[in-house]
């Protein structure tokens, strides 16, 4: 294997996804529902596989459903942005993450990164040979430390990459948090690349995204997905927003990488996007119905739980059970308990700061959530 990903192993959900099906145990690990997601979304795929949209898509995306993210985006955040020079489609927000490092990151620029972070973060950095700057966010609230930030930034750094709603931990950048990375950025040319895939996942406060704030769209591009929003993670489509002069970048990463995401589910997922907004609202209804039962069952087996105010993840200390690693646990947890987490310590550049934490999934029936905390009761 090439130098760039020597130290990367198999994605820590693959492996835990695996382990599940060995072991039979029920997976709140890997982040992806165990039910379908909703008919009229497929059926308008089937339509345009029967219609013939078959051949290769516009590279940057079908015009339909590059307008369709643009209302989508201006509904959300307010703000105007033009579909046809602004927005690049991409297979799923990982290839917008990585179009976006590729096409606008030099080998050796600095980019600021908040731990714990998705996988994929850090080994696309190293892909385009950047320079890794890590901030750590602690528990409870995992809230920035703003001073560790400022003495981060230099005349070398190009970028910060940062996800709110956040994977791990749930935390939601708030409107001061995000008032200080934006002014930071402003005064140092910084710029802010955004994973907002769980922006409709936000149950605790609004969903911010750090472009609507004053002077921040022109440095700023912002992605998301239909994964999560429509439970169709299989379908890997993304886009990335941001100002001409950074859609070219993206666009010409974009280009080599994949060329055109498939043309069929753009057209489905235009259906999607354009789903009235009752949709959002029953989304949020029953994740956090699936959020009470996962929360109040993993308090009462006795893990010291902390807040997470969006995503369908929730981040624990599981010390209360005695053993000495995230790892360990995690390994306890599905051979002896049978049940799935996420060991946190992969998403930290020094492992020893996540090994008392471990992540557990909510995206799953009510029925699967409920006999994961009675298997905990019973054997932890
Ligand atoms: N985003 C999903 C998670 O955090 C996993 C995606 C993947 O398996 N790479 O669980």
């Amino acid at each position: 294997v090439a130098q760039r990903l020597e130290k990367f192993k198999t994605t820590i959900f693959t492996q835990m996804s695996m382990l599940a099906i060995k072991h039979g145990a029920i997976n709140l690990g890997q982040g992806f529902p165990n039910f379908d997601g909703p008919d009229f979304v497929k059926e308008a795929a089937i339509q345009a596989i029967r219609d013939g949209k078959n051949q290769y898509a516009r590279g940057f995306g079908i015009p339909e459903f590059n307008a369709a993210i643009a209302a989508r985006f201006k509904k959300d955040s307010g703000l105007v942005v033009d579909p046809e020079k602004e927005v690049t489609v991409t297979s799923g927000c990982t290839e917008a993450i990585a179009a976006t490092i590729l096409g606008l990151i030099n080998p050796g620029d600095e980019v600021i990164l908040f731990a714990p972070f998705y996988d994929s973060y850090e080994a696309t950095l190293s892909m385009a040979g950047a320079k890794i700057k890590c901030i750590t966010l602690r528990p409870p609230d995992f809230a920035i430390p703003i001073n560790e930030l400022k003495s981060a930034i230099s005349k070398n750094t190009r970028a910060i990459l940062m996800n709110t709603p956040h994977n791990p931990t749930g935390k939601m950048f708030t409107r001061e948090e995000l008032d200080v990375i934006a002014s930071l950025c402003i005064e140092n040319d910084v710029l802010v690349f955004s994973d907002e895939v769980y922006d409709k996942l936000a149950f605790e406060m609004d969903h911010i995204s750090i472009a609507s704030l004053p002077g921040m769209y022109e440095r700023t591009v912002t992605m998301n997905s239909l994964g999560k929003t429509f439970s169709l993670t299989g379908w890997k489509i993304g886009w990335a927003i941001a100002p001409p002069h950074l859609t070219w970048g993206v666009r010409q990463a974009h280009s080599y990488l994949t060329f055109a995401t498939s043309n069929p589910m753009q057209w489905a997922a235009s259906a999607a996007l354009n789903a009235p907004d009752s949709y959002y609202v029953e989304l949020k209804k029953d994740y956090m119905a699936k959020k009470a039962i996962l929360v109040e069952g993993l308090n009462a087996v006795g893990f010291k739980v902390f807040p997470s105010s969006g995503t369908y993840f929730v981040v624990v200390d599981h010390t209360p059970f005695g053993l000495e690693t995230d790892i360990a646990f995690c390994e306890y947890l599905i051979k002896e308990v049978g049940v799935v987490a996420i060991p946190t310590s992969v998403f930290y550049l020094n492992p020893e700061e996540g090994k008392n934490l471990v992540r557990f999934t909510f995206c799953k029936d009510e029925g699967t959530l409920r006999s994961a905390v009675e298997r905990m009761k019973e054997k932890l």
